[in-house]
């Protein structure tokens, strides 16, 4: 799989900070396409050279202004012409195989640790299991955020709690980016996470696309 941080993530945010409406053609259209890939692939470190090989719908749900949104969004699979390799492109507000967006993730954490468990559950109309299972998830991530910070020095004061308090600031695009390129990992993914040979390449894609 290929991780996009390109210009419409950008948008996305943008998309997110003016309260504009989300459509399932808005959230299409930050989709990344083959135009929009221009890494070495992740499998044989090929220079960009791939091909269109399919597409696949999925499912996404993004927390937006204190509601819940799901959608469905096609996903471009591209196969590089140098080894064969397959390879689905995703953006960086995606967590391979999870429903929820990072930053929907993010940001009931970060609430629920500012109010309660209870009332964001009921404001959202999701179950408190599902909040408590992110809370979970986003603790399993922090010993890896703790040895990135102390080596990049950057928050003085760090522990578990200030990081549930402040994860959705934090874990901005830069730290994703960081993250990834520390652990050669995705942030939040946690498939195939604990195996020596995972069956999937990872990459990342930062070249903006016009
Ligand atoms: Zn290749």
């Amino acid at each position: 799989m290929i991780i996009c941080f390109n210009k419409k993530i950008n948008s996305f945010s943008k998309i997110y900070k003016n309260n504009f409406s989300l459509t399932q053609q808005n959230v299409q259209d930050l989709m990344p396409s083959c135009d929009d890939i221009h890494c070495n692939c992740p499998k044989c470190n090929a220079k960009s050279n791939f091909s269109y090989h399919g597409s696949y719908i999925r499912n996404i749900s993004l927390i937006r202004e204190e509601k819940n949104y799901d959608f469905q969004v096609s996903v471009t699979r591209v196969i590089c012409n140098s080894c064969g390799s397959t390879h689905a492109l995703l953006p960086s507000f995606i967590v391979p195989y999870k429903i929820f967006s990072l930053d929907s993730i993010l940001y009931t954490v970060q609430n629920s640790m500012r109010s309660s468990v209870i009332v964001l559950s009921e404001k959202l109309k999701i179950s408190f299991e599902l909040i408590y299972s992110f809370i979970a998830l986003i603790s399993g991530f922090f010993n890896y955020v703790d040895s990135l910070n102390r080596e990049q020095n950057q928050f003085k004061n760090f522990n578990h709690d200030y990081f549930l308090l402040n994860c959705l600031s934090i874990c901005d695009q830069k730290f994703n980016i960081n993250f990834f390129y520390r652990y050669k990992w995705i942030f939040l993914m946690t498939k195939f996470q604990n195996q020596k040979s995972p069956p999937i390449t990872i990459g990342v894609n930062l070249i903006a696309s016009t």
